[in-house]
């Protein structure tokens, strides 16, 4: 199948200044670019008359957890049955696809196969959603993030978090997960935001820990991602390799240098929009519960902040992916994240775009194929009706997309579809 979108104003993903152009896709890859009207008519060709429409790379959610459920607090996860669980995640990765989401590196899965076995049904075609690296549970610590455990009732393997203790059980859960088929293994080293007593700045995991996860990693050709809020907890990771930095929150100069050091290798995703809405627009949930946790919530947000815009100067890759899936901050806004970048990161919303496809291209591991509008690239593209350099929000707007192919098919497509005229005499073969 081939389909050729005539007359785009395309904004190609590298940066580079949007033009009017046609583009044409054969099969799941880009055939073929050029100015308007300037391609050989392809006589097989499905045409879609643009308008002048955005025609531009499909979005890529660097911080993905398609199997929250808008919970306001995560003992909702363990509560619900893995059945259920399964459906809401594949209810969640439709979601995603549907407001122009077409690849998402999850940043972590609820339960242990919830993100495999989503992968999976959407490789296989069985249902809707992006393509999607599939992420193991968080490893946390004993008393660490997500440890819900109390000494007198544990929930066991339907918590969302699983609890290792010395670089054995770290070993073990990373070669459990490998082996039920996990790309990324999520590492849970440092304090959060969302829990008072294990407060941002702080440190649980330690360094052989860390280590035995990133030696399984390596042996088995996984990706490693941590929710690092602390200095230390970010220094620990970028010694032993890992991939993708969330939040980086309290990075001390050493830990900048690091990452700045490793530049060429590592991401870093803040995920502003869970600590903002948290602040800002979570009241009606009860949060901030206090003058004081008011203060420690905005104590984070204007520490990443700061970060992210130090890091950004020092030509790291700073990604979106704003945590979506919790009440106040519910899937399906995930493109709200590229305004964050604007509003409090100083972004232009050209950078902002780039962030989020050239650079997710780059993250999903895929910089030679995926994240462009470009030649030989895969064919996931958004066709957005309006000028998102111009309104940012459009793509927040379902209605705005007009048309969202993954993989060269359409998951949507509300224009007129015509086929191109084929020519009088038949071309004959050989
Ligand atoms: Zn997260």
């Amino acid at each position: 199948m081939a389909v050729l979108f005539h007359n785009a104003m395309v904004i190609d993903g590298t940066g580079a200044a949007p033009f009017a152009g046609d583009v044409l896709v054969e099969g799941n890859r880009i055939a073929e670019i050029g100015a308007t009207g300037k391609l050989a008519l392809h006589t097989q060709a499905a045409q879609i008359d643009c308008a002048g429409a955005t025609l531009m790379p499909g979005l890529i959610e660097p911080h993905a957890h398609l199997s929250f459920i808008d919970h306001t607090a995560p003992q909702a996860l363990s509560d619900m049955p893995v059945e259920e669980h399964l459906v809401a995640t594949l209810r969640h990765a439709k979601l995603y696809l549907d407001q122009g989401f077409t690849s998402c590196f999850s940043a972590a899965a609820a339960k242990p196969r919830l993100d495999v076995v989503t992968r999976d049904a959407i490789r296989a075609g069985d249902f809707p959603g992006p393509r999607l690296l599939a992420a193991s549970v968080q490893l946390t610590v004993t008393g660490g993030v997500g440890d819900l455990r109390q000494q007198h009732l544990d929930p066991g393997e339907a918590m969302y978090t699983l609890p290792c203790d010395g670089p054995f059980e770290f070993r073990r859960a990373a070669r459990q997960a490998c082996r039920e088929g996990v790309d990324v293994l999520k590492l849970l080293p440092s304090g959060d935001t969302s829990t008072p007593a294990l407060p941002s700045a702080r440190t649980f995991m330690v360094d052989d820990e860390v280590a035995a996860v990133a030696e399984v990693a390596r042996q088995q050709g996984r990706r490693m991602a941590a929710h690092a809020r602390s200095a230390e907890s970010v220094k620990m990771c970028l010694r032993h390799g890992v991939d993708v930095i969330y939040h980086a929150t309290y990075a001390d100069t050493e830990a900048l240098d690091l990452l700045e050091a490793q530049r060429d290798t590592v991401f870093v995703a803040p995920a502003l929009s869970v600590t903002w809405t948290r602040l800002h627009e979570a009241g009606s949930y009860g949060l901030p519960s206090s003058d004081a946790s008011k203060a420690r919530i905005a104590r984070d947000l204007d520490a990443t902040v700061e970060r992210m815009r130090e890091l950004r100067r020092r030509g790291v890759r700073v990604l979106p992916g704003g945590d979506y899936g919790f009440r106040w901050n519910p899937h399906g806004r995930n493109a709200r994240d590229l305004e964050f970048f604007v509003e409090l990161l100083g972004f232009t919303p050209m950078q902002a775009l780039v962030a989020a496809t050239k650079w997710g291209g780059e993250i999903m591991g895929m910089p030679q194929e995926l994240g462009q509008v470009r030649k030989g690239f895969l064919a996931d593209l958004l066709l957005v009706d309006g000028d998102p350099l111009a309104q940012l929000g459009i793509l927040q707007d379902r209605n705005r997309l007009l048309a969202i192919m993954k993989d060269g098919v359409f998951h949507k497509a509300s224009i007129n579809i015509t086929q191109c005229p084929r020519p009088a005499t038949p071309v004959p073969r050989n």
